[in-house]
């Protein structure tokens, strides 16, 4: 049974977090039920639980206790009523777009997003009779821009803050107002911010999608996403979506990233005071041209971050002087961070948008999405700040000074 238990911080809610009302063992952590199928007490029983009359588990393409747990967990960190569990981040941006669209509708998207979100998007949906109607960066922060997209087809509004690789700050607030004003429902990728530094449905946001594969997991080992929001509307998800088309997450998966959250609040912590030292420092390096990091007061964003997020975030980017030759020299020099795609790991990682992340974007759309040929991105991990300095510094020092 589920105790009532007084209001919690945000950093004890992570570590402790939903009682295991699914377990009736006394394991201070909930066991993985690697199960596919769940016994019925009689006939009855099964005949019950699939009409409806009786709750339970049946099939755990359908729900299985210890993704239940990771879903009630992401619920109640996301400040949502229900969520679903998806085998990756994609899986879960899919099942909810393919909810709430259908052929011969639209949507509104920055054009600024996750590289596999833009090709789904711009390529893949157009198969599905589903139109994206993107919105530049800068046309981003003006309501009426956004409102002129918006016709009676337009289903919802999907926006991803701070945005991937440019750190773009799109202002919550604001896309809430628009949302409301219109009827229309707002989606939000919080993947960058997780749930301990921004809570976007507290800001009046519908839904929010997370590639748990990043800082939930946080250890770099399993791919998987969350979607959070009416228990209505996530039950349409995995009614319409999930439970057909399959992209469930495993128990086991479900169960690493239970305890990856654990450690989410200590995590984040240090990744924001890393990556904040490392950008003080590429920002006075005189062979950076340009830091890309919302902490930053030359940030463009930096005054909306400071009001939608607890701290800055571990994401940046930055541009060498030289542009991607002396880029790629930096990247093939560094001896701590790591040259490998994904963000949010305990590692420090360093990539290409261009040629890596966003080579799904063609280069006008990369223009036009603000990502350069020379832009570096960099997930700071939760290493020594000042190892990966003077790493950063060293590959740096390596290069020719003009
Ligand atoms: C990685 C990522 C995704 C996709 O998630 P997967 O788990 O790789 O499928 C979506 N959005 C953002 C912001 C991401 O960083």
């Amino acid at each position: 049974m589920t105790k009532k238990r007084p209001a919690l911080s945000k950093e004890t809610e992570i570590v402790h977090g939903v009682h295991d009302a699914h377990v009736t063992s006394m394991d201070l952590v909930a066991p993985i039920h690697m199960t596919s199928a769940f016994r019925f007490k009689n006939s009855g029983h099964g005949a019950a639980l699939f009409s409806g009359t009786q709750q339970g588990y049946i099939y755990s393409r359908i729900s299985n206790p210890t993704v239940s747990l990771l879903e009630e967990k992401m619920a109640l960190l996301e400040k949502g009523e229900a969520a679903v569990a998806a085998s990756s981040g994609m899986a879960a941006i899919a099942s909810t777009v393919m909810t709430l669209a259908k052929p011969g509708d639209n949507f509104i998207s920055c054009t600024t997003v996750y590289g596999g979100t833009f090709a789904f998007f711009n390529q893949r949906l157009r198969h599905f009779n589903i139109e994206t109607r993107f919105i530049t960066p800068a046309e981003a922060c003006k309501p009426g821009s956004i409102e002129a997209l918006i016709d009676s087809k337009t289903r919802f509004l999907f926006m991803e803050t701070p945005a991937n690789p440019t750190l773009d700050i799109l202002d919550i607030r604001m896309w809430v107002d628009i949302a409301r004003r219109r009827r229309i429902p707002l989606v939000v990728d919080n993947t960058f911010a997780t749930p301990y530094l921004q809570n976007p449905i507290a800001m009046g946001a519908d839904m929010v999608i997370h590639s748990a594969t990043k800082y939930i997991g946080g250890h770099a080992d399993i791919i998987g996403g969350v979607a959070v929001g009416k228990k209505s509307v996530i039950d349409r998800i995995k009614e319409e979506y999930v439970h057909y088309f399959g992209p469930i997450m495993s128990p086991f998966n479900a169960w690493l990233f239970l305890r990856g959250i654990k450690t989410l609040a200590v995590r984040m912590e240090k990744h924001c005071a890393n990556a904040m030292a490392v950008a003080n420092f590429l920002g006075a390096h005189p062979k950076i041209l340009k830091v890309y990091h919302p902490g930053l007061p030359s940030h463009p964003g930096h005054n909306t971050a400071k009001a939608q997020m607890k701290h800055f975030g571990a994401m940046m980017a930055f541009e060498v002087r030289g542009g991607i030759e002396a880029g790629k020299k930096v990247m093939d020099s560094v001896r701590v961070c790591t040259l490998a795609v994904s963000l949010g790991d305990c590692d420090t990682l360093i990539q290409h948008p261009a040629s890596m992340t966003h080579s799904t974007y063609s280069k006008a759309e990369r223009e036009k999405a603000g990502i350069t040929d020379g832009l570096i991105r960099l997930s700071v991990g939760i290493e020594s700040a000042d190892d990966i300095i003077a790493d950063l510094g060293n590959a740096l020092s390596l290069l020719k000074s003009k």
